[in-house]
């Protein structure tokens, strides 16, 4: 394998088109505005996307979180709920769709994502530990800094280059690893705090080969090592495409393998398992289980429901046996990689090669008139939205906020726009339209001039900042 190769559709085993396995039997209507009506919603939005109202939005890219369509299998689940307050059938299809899937022993459900992120940074981590991860999510981020953790990126560099076309961008660099635990000592680090894929770097995988080497490091030094599993279905189809010896596997024995290198995992369900809210954490330690089952009590709710209804919790069991077929996902990644190659073809900087669940253009080779401290990728997010209607969102210096110690905005080398698609929502000319208002917005760069921040809340700021044009 060459770790150079582009990822394309035509990698794809073996197939021709990366067409939908399924058909669609329920359409919801989507609102066509006016120019003069974009301007007025974006203004009134503070020039950011997650202010705008979802119904100015044509086609709404801003995440894949808890967007997906579900399956009439799912929708008839629903009607399936236990909402029983303790023991619910429900979590123990959940329970068993986890254990059977991702291998994980033991449990605990969440409200969502970040409900499992809180508990497993306040279990595991003392005030002073680090958190070494292959780059950093917001979200995650926030609750290791929260428990006291100091957060080290350990990526490989090429991840940091948008340009480079390392097939698996998110690996870890087991020699800064290896040289943060040698600096710290091994009693100093909380936990090795692993993403497949990683967002932040544009959705790119692991592979196999590095969570076996860091395996054998952990169990060397004696430290644990967690998954975050939000897009390991997405992770897990990249290795059979792209890592030797996998074409050959379902996408469910290989995420299976993977998980196995680990020794627990946390969820945002709103993700790979199809469902709009829902998550998960397990692990294999039972003493750990015992902890984190008690903790769940205090800040989501019963460890037989962690915040879920019933009914949500059987639309995720289902999710999760939809998510890992083969069929489904190739045609989710396949999708991705359409517009991906769209854009590629019309030579608009995009990061690549291009991962799992969006496109991410670069801002910085997009605007490269315009300082980061101006915004770029935020700014490149209005015009978007201008020019079209597609709400897509920002990824650069907004999003990475301030140095807890300094005030200062962090510097992140990525400024990136992110068009995230959602799971069995749009269709082929969807993407068509995206690819052509992305092709305008660029040919009008020139003209584009930053943005001024005049609102910034505390914590996670690109949620609600407001920005105003220079
Ligand atoms: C979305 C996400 C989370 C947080 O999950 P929520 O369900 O939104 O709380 C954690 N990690 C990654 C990689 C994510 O994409």
């Amino acid at each position: 394998m060459s770790p150079h190769r582009f990822r394309t559709m035509g990698e794809q085993a073996g197939r021709r088109s990366w067409a939908e396995p399924w058909k669609i039997k329920m359409v919801e209507p989507i609102t066509m505005t006016t120019r003069e009506e974009r301007e007025k919603a974006i203004r009134e939005a503070g020039y950011n996307t997650f202010l705008l109202r979802s119904e100015d939005v044509y086609i709404d890219l801003l995440t894949d979180s808890g967007t997906s369509a579900m399956s009439d299998r799912q929708w008839a689940g629903m009607m399936l709920g236990d909402e029983a307050y303790a023991g619910s059938v429900n979590f123990y299809h959940l329970e068993q769709a986890v254990q059977q899937y991702y291998g994980y022993q033991y449990l605990v459900p969440t409200h969502q994502g970040r409900g499992a992120e809180h508990l497993i940074s306040q279990a595991l981590i003392k005030k002073g530990q680090y958190v070494p991860g292959n780059m950093y999510f917001t979200t995650t981020r926030l609750h290791q800094e929260m428990a006291g953790g100091i957060f080290v990126d350990v990526i490989i560099d090429e991840a940091h280059d948008p340009a480079d076309m390392h097939h698996f961008k998110g690996n870890v660099d087991l020699n800064k690893l290896e040289d943060l635990i040698k600096e710290k000592g091994a009693e100093n680090i909380a936990y090795v705090s692993l993403a497949g894929t990683v967002n932040m770097a544009g959705g790119q995988p692991v592979s196999m080969a590095n969570v076996k080497a860091l395996r054998q490091l952990c169990d060397k030094y004696g430290i644990l090592l967690m998954l975050d599993a939000t897009r390991m279905v997405e992770n897990a189809y990249f290795i059979k495409t792209s890592e030797e010896g996998y074409a050959d596997k379902p996408v469910a024995e290989i995420l299976k393998e993977f998980c196995s290198y680990t020794d627990g995992a946390w969820m945002s369900g709103k993700k790979d398992h199809l469902v709009n809210i829902g998550g998960w954490l397990a692990v294999n330690d039972e003493e750990l289980f015992d902890e984190l089952r008690n903790m769940v009590v205090v800040y989501e709710g019963l460890h037989t429901y962690g915040g879920m209804a019933g009914r949500d919790m059987e639309a995720m069991a289902i999710g999760i046996r939809e998510s890992v077929q083969d069929d489904h996902i190739r045609a989710r990644v396949g999708q991705v990689l359409y517009l991906g190659q769209l854009l590629t073809d019309w030579e608009i900087p995009i990061v690549r090669p291009v991962g799992g669940h969006a496109i991410f253009l670069d801002a910085r080779a997009f605007y490269p008139h315009i300082p980061q401290e101006r915004f770029p990728a935020q700014m490149l997010a209005a015009q978007l939205y201008l020019d079209s209607g597609i709400r897509s969102m920002e990824r650069g210096i907004v999003s990475a906020g301030r140095d807890p110690k300094t005030g200062e905005h962090r510097h992140p080398r990525l400024e990136l726009t992110r068009l995230t698609i959602p799971r069995r929502v749009y269709t082929e000319a969807h993407m068509d339209v995206v690819a052509e208002s992305v092709k305008e917005v660029y040919n009008l760069r020139e003209q584009t001039r930053g943005l001024k921040m005049v609102y910034e809340p505390k914590r996670l700021r690109f949620f609600q900042a407001r920005f105003e044009p220079l």
